[in-house]
């Protein structure tokens, strides 16, 4: 008969490690899924998109996203934590122990519990142009591809107004001759600091109540967009180089069909104070893929402390 493991963790990014940690501590040998390239995100989450992490306690000059996720890792292998790189296809939760399926395995693995971690993925617009132009032109991730040599010098465009916009623009402006951010309200969803930041920058234009009609292109790609002010209902071209999305994530929910509850945006649902409890008993679930209020590494690493301590408590009373 197989093994049914304590517990298994589908994730990779700071939520997951902090279950891993504290899981691990606790001596419950968390087997880890953290993806392979699950919600297009590399393994070890979002925070591998971004560059500097300045609100992370503990780094008071702050750390680049991708080494604060290298650390978390290696601190989850020291508390005996075993990582696979795969990512989770299918669960069967219908009873306990769990099914669970990673890609490319026949046989389900089987869990007392499970932590679920899978954090969110960057939304697009599907604009007309954008199948064409996608990776020739448009993409959603400016810290992987805005260091590219073919960016140098070229008027670059980000859709978006919160932190992920601000902070994608002004990292642009290293490479780029001007950085345009359209912003479909005339505010900026943005905090204060990441506001001032590109506001006060001089190579940053914001175009605010300002959306978008189509990408435009040489067949190769793309060299435009046409856009309108939707007060004035003005329509113009702009040339641009590139264009970058960052208006925002959608939970990653597809590989549970529907079995854990979740609300009408697919965030799943925790229920009682301060838990990370499901719909589905001994499964938890926290971090962004439960979160669409604070969103935050800290907050993501915080839920996870109380997953881990909850599953170590369901253990040591049920097996
Ligand atoms: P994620 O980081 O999204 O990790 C989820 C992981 O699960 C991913 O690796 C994914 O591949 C994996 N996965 C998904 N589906 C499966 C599956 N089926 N099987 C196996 N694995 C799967 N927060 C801050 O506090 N400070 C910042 O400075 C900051 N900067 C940011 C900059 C950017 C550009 C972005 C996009 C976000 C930023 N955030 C910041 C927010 C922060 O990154 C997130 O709140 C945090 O990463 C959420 O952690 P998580 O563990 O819930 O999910
Ligand atoms: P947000 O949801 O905060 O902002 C999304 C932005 O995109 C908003 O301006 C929104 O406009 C706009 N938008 C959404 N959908 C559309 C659409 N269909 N068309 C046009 N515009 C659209 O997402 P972020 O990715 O910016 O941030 C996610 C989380 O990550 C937040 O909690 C943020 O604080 C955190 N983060 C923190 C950072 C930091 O602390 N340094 C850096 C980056 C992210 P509208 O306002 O009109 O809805």
């Amino acid at each position: 008969m197989s093994t049914i493991e304590n517990v298994i963790i589908i994730w990779s990014g700071p939520a997951g490690h902090t279950a891993a940690i504290y899981a691990g501590r606790a001596m419950l040998r968390p087997l880890m899924f953290e993806g392979f390239l699950a919600g297009w995100v590399a393994a070890w989450g979002q925070l591998t998109t971004t560059t500097d992490v300045e609100n992370f306690p503990g780094f008071p000059d702050g750390i680049g996203g991708p080494e604060l996720m290298m650390k978390m890792r290696q601190q989850s292998i020291n508390s005996d934590t075993r990582i696979q790189t795969k990512t989770i296809e299918k669960v069967d939760l219908s009873s306990s122990p769990f099914k669970v399926w990673p890609a490319w395995a026949n046989d389900p693995l089987l869990a007392h519990t499970l932590i679920i971690a899978t954090g969110a993925t960057a939304k697009r617009l599907w604009l007309p142009g954008e199948e064409q132009y996608w990776q020739n032109g448009v993409s959603a991730c400016a810290v992987c591809d805005g260091g590219l040599p073919i960016f140098r010098g070229k008027h670059l465009v980000v859709i978006g107004g919160g932190d992920s916009a601000c902070e994608e623009a002004h990292y642009l402006t290293k490479f780029a001759s001007k950085v345009t951010m359209l912003v479909r309200r005339d505010e900026l969803r943005a905090s204060k600091v990441m506001q001032k930041r590109v506001l006060e920058h001089e190579k940053i234009e914001v175009l605010r109540n300002t959306e978008w009609n189509e990408i435009l292109g040489d067949g190769d790609v793309m060299t435009g967009m046409k856009i309108h002010n939707n007060k004035t209902d003005d329509i113009h071209e702009i040339q641009a180089g590139w264009l970058f999305y960052a208006i925002g994530y959608v939970p990653n929910t597809v590989f549970l069909d529907g079995q854990l509850e979740t609300d009408a945006a697919w965030y799943i649902k925790t229920f009682g104070h301060m838990s990370t409890a499901t719909s589905v008993s001994w499964v938890f679930a926290g971090g962004d893929v439960q979160d669409k209020k604070y969103r935050q590494a800290i907050t993501s690493a915080g839920s996870w402390c109380m997953a881990a301590l909850e599953v170590e408590h369901w253990l040591q009373d049920n097996t």
